[in-house]
């Protein structure tokens, strides 16, 4: 019986019946679907699903004629049935994207679930999973900001990440310990859909390198073989902790909770406001010259409202110059730090991010973070 349902409305009211009738990487309402691999899927991942032609055909729930056969495939198969084949084996570490995400991380899931297949096939995996990588990057330099290409490796063994100047050279040129490592996709801030934001302490110091590669899968998969890695330290740190527990998850990688520019003035609070870009990275408050410099000017340490910090709208009453309209008073147990952003936007934003910090109890390694920002001069 091929007898076309052509009242779209009535294949919407269908398949809201379906109890998994959600976008399938997405929270969003599924407004499409691949009637090839029985999915439901929101606008923007539909366009993803375009891409991958050969494999997957979508049509829109709302405006595209179906056929019962059709509407019975996708009854027959829908998000669960799929989620059952295609994500057999997703590895604990392998990040898996939300509508937040960039476009490259929803694309690169798509591709391996449906295209590669590698959440049915262990060997497939062997990218990100071996504990080890090497290759190639294209890394901005520090001082010119050119983009020079670069060898990187990765050992899960060593617990560490390195990049050689040369491509001969025996000495690597940074190491950085795998325990300190945070990679976030920067689309935006660097310029390219695949660029790549790796950061790692040194001397307890947060230091930036930006990468890239042309091919979308091995970015994804460089950054899935650090999850990887980071996994296997935190495993080997934490023994007895599995994924499940949810504090473990994000520990992996973290994206910033906010970024952007704001004024500051010096501790004194008589130097004039300078112009800076923040980033907001767990309980770190960092700030930079510019945007992509390699390390940060400063860096306050945000704690918690048990241990005294809070943070306030405004500025102190006596405070002159010229500056942004919008202040923001951050409370420390040892000194007050000023700050203005150019709109009332920006500056709810700022005190909501930081508030998300300080209305979290400090755990017990934090102190230790604490405790080393206050013996620096
Ligand atoms: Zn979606």
């Amino acid at each position: 019986c091929t007898r076309a349902i052509a009242l779209s409305a009535v294949t919407l009211f269908h398949f809201r019946g379906n109890s998994a009738f959600k976008c399938f990487i997405c929270v969003a309402d599924p407004e499409w679907a691949s009637y090839t691999l029985g999915v439901f899927v929101c606008l923007s991942c539909s366009g993803l699903h375009r891409n991958i032609a050969q494999i997957s055909k979508v049509k829109s729930i709302v405006l595209d004629p179906w056929s019962s056969s059709e509407v019975e495939f996708m009854d027959s198969v829908g998000n669960n049935t799929a989620k059952a084949k295609y994500e057999q084996i997703v590895p604990a570490f392998y990040y898996k994207p939300t509508h937040r995400d960039c476009m490259l991380l929803r694309e690169q899931w798509i591709r391996a679930k449906y295209e590669r297949k590698e959440f049915m096939c262990v060997e497939k995996q062997e990218p990100y999973s071996a504990g080890y990588r090497e290759g190639f990057l294209w890394k901005r330099g520090r001082d010119n900001g050119q983009y020079l290409s670069r060898k990187f490796i990765l050992s899960e063994r060593e617990g560490v990440l390195k990049y050689f100047n040369k491509h001969d050279a025996r000495e690597p040129k940074a190491i950085m310990k795998i325990n300190t490592v945070n990679a976030t996709f920067q689309p935006t801030k660097i310029g390219t859909a695949n660029g790549l934001q790796i950061t790692y302490l040194k001397d307890n110091s947060t230091r930036n390198i930006f990468v890239y590669h042309e091919d979308g899968k091995e970015m994804v998969d460089w950054f899935n073989a650090i999850r990887a890695a980071r996994f296997h330290y935190l495993q080997v740190a934490f023994p007895g902790a599995s994924i499940a527990d949810v504090s473990l998850s994000p520990k992996l990688t973290r994206n910033y909770i906010k970024e952007g520019y704001m004024e500051k003035t010096g501790p004194k609070h008589t130097e004039g406001f300078k112009k800076r870009w923040f980033t907001m990275d767990d309980r770190r408050l960092m700030y930079f010259k510019d945007p992509m410099d390699a390390y940060a000017r400063g860096e306050v340490f945000i704690g918690s409202k048990e241990n005294s910090y809070s943070v306030l709208p405004g500025l102190p009453p006596n405070i002159q110059g010229y500056h942004w309209q919008f202040g923001i008073t951050i409370v420390t147990p040892d000194r007050k730090f000023l700050f203005t952003c150019e709109t009332e936007g920006d500056q709810q934003d700022w005190i909501a991010a930081l508030q998300s910090v300080i209305d979290r109890p400090m755990l017990p390694q934090e102190y230790a973070v604490e405790a080393y920002f206050k013996r620096k001069p």
